[in-house]
């Protein structure tokens, strides 16, 4: 069924549900409490994630804007919601995995918002890459509510969300960060607790800054090495064995060998997330010289239209900067 999901959403769930939290029996025979999940935004990253949640047991109600894929998330097991604000009525930990700033704000504080249905003692986490100032503002709106927040974005990509294997950085109070834990786990594998709201957003600035700079430089050198008539894919294998090795030459060298650009992670959201460390680094005077060069790069990349690629078609720009045009040059 496509449609109003407002009979499915405690329905399938057993009465104790509803007021209190999912118990399950440990193995040593004692009841665990297990958090209610809400889950909002099922894009490239949100639903291997929000599947991971499902696959560990917890019971979910999920939103996002396309009710094709709530419904196939129902399918699975999950309960569908008609809005941010039902997801958040129904659940004890509510996370969003949104595009950018203003779709977190819309979702978290706007009209039939999380905000107006969350309950004082739950848990709001956002795990989408957004302005660490916006992160603030979150956690203060969500405190005057009683509700405690996380920000915690993710690195690792469309792979690293399948396999639960993501690399999580947190911004929030110790008791928070050890509530979601068990949470997380079921998602990533390298969770760190960087320090107080917004840490988890300034380290994923930081982050972006170091992919997208090692992206340009593993485009830069496969380049180089085939218009000096050697074998790129040759001098990639025997990269990945030194000091040179990343996870990008190995990925992103991969995909730029075999011009495979399908998203992935979209050109134009790693082009909001260098505008997120730029912003940083003028507010605290520190000169990002090499992030303004690889900015421009992904500006000259949203102007050739190559803005839903995946990022690691920086490629392209730099065959065209080297007098090769096409997509399939
Ligand atoms: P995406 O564009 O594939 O998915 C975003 C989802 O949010 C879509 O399903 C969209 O329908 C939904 N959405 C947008 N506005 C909405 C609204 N107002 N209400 C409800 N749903 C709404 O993006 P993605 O690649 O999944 O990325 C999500 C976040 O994770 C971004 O902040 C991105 O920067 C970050 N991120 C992405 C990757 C990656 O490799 N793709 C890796 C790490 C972090």
């Amino acid at each position: 069924m496509i449609g109003d999901w407002s009979d499915t959403g405690t329905g399938l769930l057993p009465s104790a549900v509803r007021c209190g939290n999912w118990g399950r029996v440990a193995r040593s025979g004692k009841v665990e409490t297990m958090e209610r999940i809400g889950f909002i935004g099922l894009g490239i990253m949100g639903q291997p994630m929000a599947r991971n949640l499902l696959r560990a047991g917890f019971p979910l109600t999920v939103y996002t804007r396309d009710r094709r894929k709530i419904e196939a998330f129902v399918e699975q097991g999950a309960n569908g919601a008609n809005s941010p604000r039902e997801v958040a009525e129904r659940s004890t930990v509510v996370i969003t995995m949104l595009p950018d700033s203003p779709e977190v704000e819309e979702v978290a504080l706007g009209p039939n918002g999380v905000i107006e249905g969350i309950q004082s003692g739950s848990l709001f986490i956002d795990m989408s890459t957004i302005d660490p100032s916006v992160a603030r503002k979150l956690h203060a709106a969500f405190a005057e509510r009683g509700v405690e927040a996380l920000d915690a974005p993710v690195s690792g990509g469309q792979i690293g969300a399948e396999q639960g294997t993501l690399s999580i950085m947190v911004g929030g109070s110790e008791e928070a960060f050890q509530r979601a834990l068990p949470v997380f786990q079921a998602m990533g594998k390298n969770i760190t607790h960087v320090g107080g709201p917004g840490a988890g957003q300034v380290a994923k600035a930081c982050n972006q800054v170091v992919v997208a700079l090692t992206i340009q430089a593993v485009a830069e050198a496969l380049l180089l090495a085939e218009k000096a008539g050697v074998d790129p894919a040759r001098v990639r294998q025997a990269l990945l064995g030194g000091f040179a090795h990343s996870r990008i030459l190995e990925v992103h060298g991969q995909r730029i060998l075999e011009r495979a650009f399908a998203p992935g992670f979209r050109a134009r959201l790693h082009r909001k997330d260098l505008r997120i460390a730029q912003n940083l680094a003028r507010e605290q005077a520190v000169p990002l010289l090499a992030t303004q060069q690889v900015a421009a790069l992904f500006d000259s990349m949203l102007a050739r239209g190559l803005g839903e690629h995946d990022h690691s078609a920086l490629a392209l720009v730099y065959r065209a900067l080297a007098g090769e045009q096409g997509e399939d040059s």
